[in-house]
């Protein structure tokens, strides 16, 4: 049997990101106008800071006006509701990233809701959501994970997702039902299949095209699987890697990767898939805030 072409997520961001800092250059010379992108951080979550650094270093490697703002885990929920309105009003600030989770003293949608719609580069305010689910993609800023797992998918296609049968495992708001509403947009037939779905085995034997966002360690093993189907698996699970010594980890994801290879017609490792691609499709769409705030068109799709 022959091995799953592997998708490489790490080189797909970069190429990515390197077509975003040539449009962000091409911006700044026509306009003086720098892509800027603030990104807000509550407490020391040691997650929370890794990932708000790696977003940070990105916006300045594609040659944005990067901030960072930190508050202490005690900051009120008003400190942030006026630093979120200090940058809605802030016109050198294009996007408005609020890392999550928020302290539990914090009503998370409020702070969400606060962000201008045209400044929610994370696509979870509302009216993105609504715009998404509306198929008005040209008019949303689509969130970063949903928009990366499909344009992964899209590549492996060779560019057309048209007709395929497509399963998406997980319904949560921020990756399964977002990624299902950009599949339909994409003209996939699309099922969404969920922790009450029953024969779950049956429903991913008809998929064409399966992403997995589950968050249940290599949950999805290769019988399962269509022969020559496409598999994004955006779950990231830690687990125990006692072969790498004591106390150490390794992360894999929702599909039995080593297995699954053997079946699909391509797959996304993990690490190195779905996870780089979050912050490119940050990037990306911290350009197109500022754009269309310039009142300026979309640049092409990025493929
Ligand atoms: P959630 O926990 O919010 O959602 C999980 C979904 O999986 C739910 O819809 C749940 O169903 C479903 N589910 C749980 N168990 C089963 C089962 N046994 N059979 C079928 N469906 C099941 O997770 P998220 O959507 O936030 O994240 C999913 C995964 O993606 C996680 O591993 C997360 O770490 C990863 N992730 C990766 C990102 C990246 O690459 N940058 C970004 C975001 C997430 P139900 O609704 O019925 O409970």
């Amino acid at each position: 049997m022959s091995d799953a072409t592997i998708i490489d997520g790490k080189a797909t961001a970069a190429s990515v990101t390197d077509e975003i800092s040539a449009r962000a250059a091409r911006l700044v010379e026509a306009t003086g106008v720098k892509p800027g992108l603030a990104v807000v951080l509550v407490g020391e979550d040691p997650a929370s800071q890794v990932y708000v650094k790696s977003k940070g270093k990105m916006a300045q490697k594609c040659g944005f006006h990067s901030v960072q703002h930190t508050l202490p885990a005690d900051a009120s929920e008003i400190d942030i509701l006026s630093l979120v309105t200090e940058l809605n009003n802030d016109p050198e600030i294009h996007g408005i990233l609020v890392q999550l989770p928020l302290p539990k003293h914090v009503d998370e949608g409020k702070v969400l809701q606060l962000i201008k719609p045209e400044k929610d580069v994370d696509g979870f305010h509302p009216v993105n959501v609504g715009l998404l689910g509306a198929g008005q993609t040209e008019k949303a800023l689509v969130p970063c994970t949903p928009a990366g797992s499909v344009l992964l998918a899209k590549r492996a296609a060779g560019g057309n997702l048209s007709g395929m049968n497509a399963v998406v495992v997980g319904r949560s708001n921020i990756v399964g039902k977002p990624v299902a509403q950009l599949l339909l947009q994409e003209n996939c037939t699309v099922t969404i299949a969920h922790s009450r779905t029953k024969d779950l085995e049956g429903v991913i034997g008809g998929a064409d095209l399966l992403v997995a966002a589950v968050g249940r360690p290599e949950m999805i093993k290769s019988d399962w699987i269509k022969k020559g189907a496409i598999v994004i698996d955006v779950g990231i699970n830690r687990i125990p890697a006692p072969e790498k010594g004591e106390g150490k980890t390794r992360l894999v994801g929702d599909v039995d990767f080593a297995s699954a290879s053997k079946v699909a017609g391509s797959i996304t490792p993990v690490p190195g898939g779905v996870g780089p691609m979050t912050i490119a499709m940050l990037m990306a769409n911290t350009l197109t805030a500022a754009r269309r705030q310039q009142n300026l068109p979309d640049e092409a799709p990025l493929f």
